[in-house]
């Protein structure tokens, strides 16, 4: 149904969404609400489709309802106050819905760190974030847009109680599982020809447990040079 969701605006997109059964959270309905998708595409895109949308550089923006399964998935997680690390934060999309979930006003704050390999990405990603509002919390860094590697994580910041990743890993990486907080949850699409997500918990005692959930299509966790232009 993913395909009849599109809307005029961001409020019917996320309203299309709910009717067919693709959004069902209230705090993440708030979230997505909070955050204007046409500031996260580049000009001749049409935003408030439910389809992925390329960014250039060989990234794509997901498709919103993919967003919406991946913040659901999180949720438990996402409190007031929590530390995310969002990586192949591409558009910045992602780490603003992640930051009005661990950031809302008047409550603990939270930190939303996120990493892509691409420099002109990360600069796009924070002048899109300064466009839907977040210049504040850019600049009191409860937001960070960081360039590197994102397969190493971020281990300055760890342990993250969430960890997103928006690019298909080939195998589990190792450093993010060790960055997870006890307890924390990871959402990350991995595999080369066939991918899916896997859900990556880890609980209070340490103990880590990984879930197959669904067959997904992603652009490639990689190196830089290998990523197509
Ligand atoms: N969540 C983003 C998804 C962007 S597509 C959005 O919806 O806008 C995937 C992103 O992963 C791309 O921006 C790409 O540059 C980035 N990426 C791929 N491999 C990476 C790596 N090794 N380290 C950091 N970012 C990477």
């Amino acid at each position: 149904m993913a395909w009849m969701s599109g809307g005029r605006s961001n409020t019917e997109l996320i309203s299309n969404m709910m009717r067919n059964g693709l959004l069902t959270s209230q705090r993440v309905i708030e979230a997505m609400n909070k955050v204007d998708r046409a500031n996260y595409v580049k000009s001749g895109t049409r935003p408030y489709d439910d389809s992925p949308a390329s960014i250039g550089f060989g990234a794509t923006i997901s498709a919103p309802h993919m967003h919406a399964h991946a913040a659901e998935n999180l949720l438990p997680y996402l409190n007031p106050g929590a530390k995310v690390l969002d990586i192949g934060s591409g558009s910045g999309y992602t780490c603003a819905i992640f930051h009005h979930l661990v950031s809302p006003q008047g409550e603990a704050q939270g930190k939303v760190i996120g990493i892509d390999h691409i420099p002109q990405l990360v600069n796009w990603s924070v002048e899109n974030l300064k466009k839907d509002g977040l210049t504040e919390p850019l600049n009191n860094g409860n937001i960070a847009m960081i360039t590197g590697d994102g397969r190493l994580g971020n281990a300055e910041h760890a342990p993250y109680d969430v960890i997103h990743v928006g690019a298909a890993a080939p195998v589990l990486p190792e450093a993010l599982i060790a960055q997870l907080n006890s307890p924390g949850r990871m959402f990350i699409p991995v595999g080369t020809y066939s991918q899916e997500i896997v859900q990556v918990d880890k609980d209070s005692a340490g103990k880590v447990t990984e879930q197959r959930l669904f067959g997904v299509r992603y652009v490639p966790l990689t190196d830089r040079e290998a990523q197509s232009p």
